[in-house]
């Protein structure tokens, strides 16, 4: 790391936590303690977390998480902040630490998951001649703007879309496979998935990409790696002459890693445009939706005044879920 005074963490940990309540609350005391930001869910099954902090307070929260027996060999991955790379603290408490609504199907990462494989052995796997396939467990935007050589892309919307991957994968059944995400955690049950659905030899990257990057920057995974922050793009040494730009902006092609995050504040879909086509407050809402969107309906006074209603609501039952998923699925009947 450089010469930023913040680092950036991601971990998470699958093992029993009996009262995600309290150990939220704990968590709280902590992190505002020592004036960290950033994201966290806490689940019985688990903790996923990212946290932004002054360096020092970061290797002191790292500390004191480790004090804790079951999180004791906890990986953290860490990189370079900005300061700025979330807006607040939020820690939630949740079903799943990352969601995938299995159902039925669900995957118990402690009890199913795939081997893990680490970056040293995948960097020699890549650079045997032996027969295997990387699967990117990730969303298609996250891979707009960076992924392994010669990888299998899941095509995935959302994590929940991962019972589709199968259709995809069926043939891989008896092959070597390695499954891919940010930070490891999607892995966990993505792999466990495919070994519940008889896939003969499956291994998920340790650590995931962030990890394989810092030892390997700018080899065997191409471009960017996409994150869930404010930076919405990372790698490791950007300046180096062999690094390849993969994403494209949306409207010319031209090579850009530049991403949008569209101005709506109901749509927050992804987008990369170069600076050339960024032009004007309309480029700044995606493509897809909101642009045209914009451009063939006036928002009625009426809709405003919902949205704004919906907001404080947001505001107001922010924690109940129920409340919640009919919000969002009024949004989606304003918006579709
Ligand atoms: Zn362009
Ligand atoms: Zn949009």
């Amino acid at each position: 790391m450089k010469n930023s005074s913040y680092t950036i963490i991601l971990f998470y940990k699958y093992t029993d936590i009996e009262d995600p309540e309290r150990f939220a609350q704990e968590q709280r005391i902590i992190a505002t303690k020592l004036g960290l930001k950033g994201r966290s869910i806490v689940a019985k099954e688990g903790y996923n977390a990212t946290f932004e902090g002054k360096n020092g307070n970061i290797e002191k929260y790292i500390e004191e998480l480790l004090k804790d027996p079951r999180f004791k060999d906890t990986h953290f991955k860490k990189s370079e902040g900005t300061g700025s790379a979330f807006p607040k603290l939020s820690i939630k408490v949740r079903e799943e630490i990352v969601s995938a609504d299995l159902g039925k199907s669900d995957i118990n990462p402690s009890k199913m998951t795939g081997k893990y494989i680490t970056a040293e052995q995948l960097h020699d796997l890549i650079h045997s001649n032996k027969e295997f396939y990387i699967v990117d467990m990730r969303n298609d935007y996250e891979q707009n703007v960076g992924f392994f050589k010669n990888s299998i892309l899941s095509g995935m919307k959302s994590f929940r879309d991962l019972p589709k991957t199968l259709e995809k994968l069926k043939d891989l059944k008896n092959k070597t496979i390695v499954t891919v995400c940010t930070g490891g955690v999607r892995c966990e049950k993505a792999s466990g998935f495919l070994v519940a659905n008889n896939f003969k030899d499956v291994y998920q990257l340790y650590g995931g990409i962030v990890t394989y990057m810092e030892k390997y920057p700018n080899e065997d995974f191409l471009g960017s790696l996409y994150v869930f922050d404010n930076r919405l793009v990372m790698g490791f040494n950007m300046d180096d002459p062999k690094r390849e730009i993969v994403g494209k902006c949306f409207k010319c092609g031209a090579p850009s890693e530049n991403f949008i995050n569209c101005k709506d504040g109901y749509c927050h879909r992804h987008f990369i445009a170069c600076i050339k086509c960024l032009k004007g407050e309309e480029s700044m809402y995606c493509p897809v939706k909101c642009r045209n969107y914009k451009k063939e309906h006036k928002i009625p006074l009426k809709t405003k005044m919902v949205l704004g209603m919906d907001k404080f609501r947001t505001r107001i039952f922010n924690t109940n879920p129920l409340k919640l998923a009919f919000r969002n699925f009024y949004t989606s009947l304003i918006y579709s």
